[in-house]
């Protein structure tokens, strides 16, 4: 069956309020004239400048050697994988990561990986919880290659996780001779929102990449940074997986232009999505998971209406989100106003109260 998030129905209303993620900005007249405006050349042999531009900027934002351009953020984690394990090793990830529950197994397919589904509160497990996965390295046992984390952890609310332990996490992970993979894909939320910066907090981790088509609002592209030996080899399952590019400097230059524009105002989202969580946190019981950045998460089932019916009704609104790991999730982004959110906290009061 194919994946539709939201029932695509050819007749309803258009969606006035896009809540559903912030995969969903446009590019903005500024970014576009960016764009048009780009020196260009061939990405795959090292030839585009500002394919070489943004990548250097990353490198420097995150602090590591260097840093390659990607398609998706998807390919930032698959090919760090490929790049970190061989066929059999085990990668420990939180229960609900993107790499488990969102890649189409292509950790296992493409690598022959497994993944370790470690439990945890908010899309986070502790340091207690990663020693005990960890097993003695005998003829046995899968060698375990890779920790990975998600800065912000998407599915247990876009929580954040301290730095504190990460870098407790990072350095056991070292003491095992594992190396360390930060999924970034929301990493400068988790930034702006503890002014922590993106040096810092991905200071122990071997591969990290920042996505730049969710909240930072460009249409295309990712980048992952790392030491020059190890881009090298992602520069090669990058070929493999034909995500080398030609003139992606078009690309390049609106992730360059979201670098320079849309971070700071990342801290607007955070506010439009804690604004969210008041207002639906005042209804009789709807139960809200306070917003660390800018996802939120709540469930209006104890309010009298099951979330999928909740999500429909919206979509009747004109009002677009969806379900998540059984919560519905809505997303702040660049085109969500503030207005648009005191519309959605009215139309969901209004639409439990008819309930
Ligand atoms: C969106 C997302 C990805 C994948 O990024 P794409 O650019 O959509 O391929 C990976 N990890 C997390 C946490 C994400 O939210």
């Amino acid at each position: 069956m194919p994946y539709t998030p939201v029932p695509t129905d050819p007749k309803a209303s258009p969606v006035r309020i896009n809540l559903l993620s912030d995969t969903q900005t446009r590019p903005t007249p500024a970014m576009r004239e960016a764009m048009a405006r780009a020196e260009v050349g061939d990405e795959q042999i090292g030839d585009d400048p500002t394919v070489n531009l943004l990548c250097e900027r990353v490198a420097s934002l995150l602090g590591k050697e260097a840093a390659v351009f990607m398609p998706s953020g998807t390919m930032c984690n698959v090919s760090a994988t490929l790049a970190h394990c061989r066929p059999g090793d085990e990668i420990l990830a939180h229960e609900t990561a993107h790499i488990i529950a969102r890649e189409g197994g292509a950790h296992a397919a493409l690598g022959g990986f497994q993944v370790t589904r470690l439990p945890g509160a908010d899309g986070q497990f502790t340091l207690d919880t990663f020693r005990a996965a960890l097993h003695p390295r005998t003829r046995y046992e899968p060698p375990q290659t890779v920790v990975s984390v998600e800065q912000t952890a998407n599915i247990g609310g876009g929580t954040i996780w301290k730095k504190a332990v990460l870098d407790d996490v990072a350095a056991l992970a070292k003491r095992q001779d594992m190396a360390t993979h930060m999924d970034g894909a929301r990493l400068l939320n988790a930034c702006v929102a503890t002014s922590i910066s993106a040096h810092d907090m991905s200071a122990g981790w071997d591969s990290v990449w920042i996505d730049f088509s969710k909240g930072l609002g460009a249409p295309i592209g990712a980048a992952m940074a790392g030491s020059r030996a190890f881009i090298d080899e992602v520069w090669r399952w990058k070929q493999r997986l034909g995500g080398s590019m030609r003139q992606a400097g078009v690309c390049a230059a609106a992730c360059i232009h979201s670098l320079d524009h849309h971070i700071d105002r990342l801290a607007d989202d955070h506010a439009n999505a804690r604004v969210l969580a008041r207002g639906l946190s005042q209804m009789a019981g709807m139960v809200v998971q306070e917003p660390e950045t800018n996802l939120v998460f709540f469930d209006p089932s104890g309010a009298g209406l099951p979330g999928q019916q909740m999500v429909t009704r919206l979509r009747d609104h004109g009002v677009l989100l969806e379900m998540m790991d059984g919560r519905i999730r809505a997303c702040t982004h660049l085109d969500v106003s503030a207005a648009m959110i005191e519309e959605t906290i009215g139309l969901v009061r209004d639409i439990v109260r008819k309930a």
